[in-house]
C-alpha cells in the first residue's frame, strides 16, 4: 500500500485513521453482527450512530439549542434550491458573489424570485472578498447569502457582513470544522460533506428553528421542505447511512485531536508554510490578495501555462496529487484540509523549492 498526497479540492482525504476504523469495522459494527452499511437505519444500532454524529457536532460548533441539525442528501447543489424555495417568503433575497460557488447559487435561486447582487469581487477575477462596510441591504430581502470560503478561488470572509437584522445563509462546504465559528450569527450554515469532513453523500444543514416553518413557496416537494426532516430527525427517508457514519468517525477524530480551535491552529501553521513560500517564491505565486486568503484552498501559478502543466506532471509523479487548479482559474490549487497532514505541507513546498531551482535563472 502506498497512499500519496492528496491535494484535491473534493471529494478530499480523509483522516487514514477514521479508514482504519472503518477499515476494522466493516464487515461487523460493535457486535450487531453486520455492516453499518447492511442495517436498517430504524435500528437501534443506526440510531445510536446517528444521535451520536449530532451530539458530537454539537459539542464541536458549540452549536445553540434553537438550532437544529439535519443530515440531508442531494449535495450543495439542491441547497442552492432549498434555501429559496424554504426562505424566501416575500420572493427576494440579497446575495453577495465571491467567486464560482456564490454565483451559482445565485444564479438558481433566480428561478423562485428576485436576487439582488449587493456585492461581488467579479471585476477582478473574484481574487478579493469585497469591503462590506457600506453594504446596503435591501429591506425587502428574506435573506443575505454568502460562501464563506470559495473553494475555486481561494478566499475566505473573515467579517460577516452587517445583515440589518435579515438571516445570514453561508455555505461553508470547503471550510466545516477548520476553526471555531460563531454559530448564532447565522441563520442557516451549512456545507456538502465531501471536501472537509466525510464521503460524499451527505450535506449538512444547520438551522435556526425560527426558520423552519410550513410557509413555503408553492410546490416545495416534501422532501425539499427543511420541516420535514427536521419533524423527523434526518430519518423521514432512508439517509445516507453509511456516509454518516463516516462523518461520526470524523467528528470523533476532532474532538480527540482538540476541537476547532486545535484544528483552527494546525490548518494555520500549515497554509502558512505555503503562503510563506509563495511571497518569497520568483516562479510561483498565489493569486488572492492576502488579506482574504484561504486556510483551505491555496491557488498559485506561474505565470506561464506551459509551466504549470509541467509542475502538475511532475509533482503528481512525486506523490502530490490532484494538485491541477480549477479549470474557470488554471493553475495550480492545493486543498489543505483538516485530514492533510503538515507533512504533506512540507512535501508539497519542499518539491516547489526543488522546482523552481531548476527552472529559474
Ligand atoms: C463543492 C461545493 C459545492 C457543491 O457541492 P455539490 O455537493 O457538488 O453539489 C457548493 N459549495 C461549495 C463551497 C463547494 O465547495
Amino acid at each position: 500500500m502506498s497512499r500519496v498526497f492528496n491535494f484535491s479540492a473534493g471529494p478530499a482525504v480523509l483522516p487514514e485513521e477514521v479508514l482504519r476504523t472503518a477499515q476494522a469495522e466493516m464487515l461487523e459494527y460493535g457486535d450487531s453482527g453486520m455492516s453499518v452499511m447492511e442495517m436498517s437505519h430504524r435500528s437501534k444500532d443506526f440510531e445510536e450512530i446517528l444521535f451520536t454524529a449530532e451530539k458530537d457536532l454539537r459539542t464541536l460548533m458549540n452549536i445553540p439549542e434553537n438550532y437544529r441539525v439535519l443530515f440531508l442528501q442531494g449535495g450543495g447543489c439542491t441547497q442552492f434550491a432549498m434555501i429559496p424555495m424554504n426562505l424566501m417568503k416575500h420572493k427576494s433575497a440579497d446575495y453577495i458573489i465571491t467567486g464560482q460557488w456564490s454565483k451559482k447559487a445565485a444564479q438558481e435561486a433566480k428561478i423562485f424570485g428576485n436576487v439582488n447582487v449587493i456585492a461581488s469581487s467579479e471585476d477582478r477575477n473574484f481574487a478579493y472578498v469585497p469591503d462590506f462596510s457600506g453594504l446596503k441591504v435591501s429591506p425587502e430581502a428574506d435573506y443575505v447569502y454568502i460562501c464563506q470560503n470559495e473553494t475555486v478561488h481561494g478566499t475566505t470572509i473573515r467579517t460577516l457582513p452587517d445583515t440589518h437584522g435579515k438571516p445570514l445563509v453561508a455555505d461553508v462546504s470547503s471550510m466545516f470544522l477548520s476553526e471555531p465559528v460563531d454559530v448564532s450569527r447565522y441563520g442557516v450554515i451549512w456545507g456538502g460533506v465531501q471536501k472537509n469532513i466525510g464521503p460524499a453523500g451527505v450535506t449538512i444543514v444547520i438551522i435556526c428553528e425560527d426558520l423552519i416553518t410550513d410557509d413555503v413557496l408553492p410546490f416545495t416537494p416534501t422532501m425539499l421542505k427543511y420541516k420535514t426532516h427536521s419533524d423527523n430527525n434526518s430519518l423521514y427517508n432512508t439517509p445516507p447511512c453509511y456516509n454518516i457514519y463516516i462523518c461520526g468517525l470524523v467528528f470523533k477524530w476532532l474532538l480527540k485531536l482538540g476541537g476547532t480551535e486545535a484544528m483552527h491552529k494546525i490548518n494555520m501553521e500549515k497554509a502558512n508554510l505555503l503562503y510563506d513560500y509563495l511571497d518569497g517564491s520568483k516562479l510561483f505565486h498565489g493569486t488572492v490578495d492576502k488579506k482574504d486568503r484561504s486556510l483551505m484552498n491555496v491557488p498559485f501559478v506561474t505565470g506561464s501555462k506551459e509551466l504549470d502543466a509541467e509542475f502538475v506532471k511532475e509533482a503528481e509523479k512525486a506523490g502530490l496529487r490532484n494538485i491541477k487548479g480549477h479549470r474557470s482559474v488554471g493553475g495550480m490549487r492545493a486543498s489543505l484540509y483538516n485530514a492533510m497532514p503538515i507533512e504533506g505541507v512540507k512535501a508539497l513546498v519542499k518539491f516547489m523549492a526543488g522546482f523552481e531551482e531548476t527552472h529559474t535563472c
